[in-house]
């Protein structure tokens, strides 16, 4: 059982079967997702320069390694105390880092 992420966290879970990448150009190549990326609350609401991609809060996209590297490091910059929750490992073990 995952917990939802919560503020400036990311989760990631293992994709259950096949998933296409969430980007459109990768979509149409066919590319296959290798996690399901569910974003937390990245920044505070009410502060528009804290909030960080705050459409994306609570959802969750299915991701290639390519477009979750690029995410990762976009949202390591702007926010820097970022946790990363990868539960994409089997056996439902969770590790954390950063
Ligand atoms: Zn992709």
């Amino acid at each position: 059982m995952i917990t939802p992420p919560g503020h400036d966290q990311i989760t990631l879970t293992a994709p259950e079967g096949r998933h296409l990448c969430n980007d459109r150009q990768h979509r149409n190549l066919g590319r296959l997702a290798e996690a399901i990326v569910t974003f937390g609350q990245l920044g505070i609401p009410g502060t528009p320069r804290e909030a960080f991609w705050p459409e994306c809060w609570g959802r969750s996209y299915p991701m290639c390694g390519l477009c979750w590297k690029a995410t990762r490091e976009i949202a390591q910059q702007a926010r820097p105390h970022l946790a990363i929750q990868d539960a994409t490992q089997s056996s439902g073990s969770v590790t954390s880092r950063v």
